[in-house]
């Protein structure tokens, strides 16, 4: 577990700053696309993906890993590397695709440890057994794509699951120590400040290992495009910052916070159109917690 406590000095728990101390250097996400597709766009699930996904595809995936792992450890060459299956749904394959895949990543002598992002109704017992296999091995998270906690909204959003499939992964996840990381949006249509707040209390309760908060953007080639062309999520950069900060207060400080805000690439971003700036989000959040002199975790004490 993560001793790392929150105070003025240090307000936020970092994955950046768990990474560092966890492996004693700089430590680096490398983005892999595994060539992986998802129940929710080719129909198992759901068709049409849920509505804020962007529609990009994924390439060719075991002949591109040892050139993707070389170009971005090139860019990062004295740092520590974890391979971040990020696209589309990453257990969505056989197992036998899956031990493939992630194993022809894991033996690379440039790489320390693995993360992997999916939904949590892509498990079966044999994915489960050959996650807790890696993870005795590696360094591992699993990330789950939640969003939400409220029927009413991931209905809306076509997540195309309800949530005591959530739990359920939890459950399963946490007997098995794997670090789980949950992924939540802010500013889903319908939804608001209490929702978004009570749905960050939930995830909180099971003690997972990481958070990952952005706001919602509108892409191009999203449903939403299509459904919400002129939905904004949140009208100024001060409304989110603000939010986040409450959502930082209530979240215990040993869990680590993966991402405070979206990184959209700027050709097909549509909303807000202040999103893609990161650094004068991430410096908004830490001012205002100077300002209010407070830090992760406060009003949990
Ligand atoms: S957000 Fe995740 S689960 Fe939803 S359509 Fe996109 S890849 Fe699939």
């Amino acid at each position: 577990m993560n001793t790392i406590q929150c105070n003025a000095e240090n307000p936020i728990n970092s994955i950046g700053l768990y990474l560092k101390n966890y492996f004693g250097k700089k430590t680096v996400k490398l983005s892999l696309d595994g060539g992986f597709t998802c129940p929710n766009r080719d129909g198992s699930k759901g068709v049409g993906g849920c509505i804020f996904c962007s529609a990009d595809g994924s390439g060719d995936f075991a002949s591109n890993i040892p050139g993707q792992i070389k170009l971005l450890s090139d860019k990062w060459p004295d740092s520590n590397h974890l391979a971040y299956f990020q696209n589309h749904t990453n257990t969505y394959a056989s197992v036998s695709e899956l031990r493939q895949k992630y194993y022809a990543v894991l033996n690379n002598p440039e790489i320390s440890g693995i993360a992997i992002a999916t939904r949590p109704d892509c498990f079966s017992e044999e994915i489960y057994e050959l996650l807790d296999e890696i993870n005795k091995k590696t360094f591992l998270w699993v990330e789950l794509g939640l969003q939400t906690i409220h029927q009413e909204t991931a209905e809306l959003i076509n997540r195309c699951y309800p949530l005591k499939v959530y739990d359920e992964a939890v459950k399963r996840l946490k007997e098995l120590n794997i670090r789980t990381v949950v992924h939540l949006i802010f500013g889903l249509p319908g939804e608001s400040k209490q929702d978004m707040l009570d749905s960050v209390r939930y995830v909180c309760k099971d003690k997972i290992f990481g958070l990952k908060i952005h706001m919602l953007n509108v892409v191009k080639g999203s449903q939403m495009e299509k459904l919400y062309p002129d939905y904004v999520s949140f009208c100024s950069i001060e409304e989110y910052v603000s939010l986040v900060v409450d959502a930082l207060e209530i979240i215990p400080a040993d869990i680590t916070i993966h991402r405070m805000s979206a990184d959209a690439p700027r050709p097909i971003l549509i909303s807000p159109d202040w999103s893609y700036k990161k650094r004068t989000i991430l410096n908004g959040i830490h001012k205002e917690l100077k300002s209010r002199n407070s830090w992760q975790g406060k009003k949990c004490l």
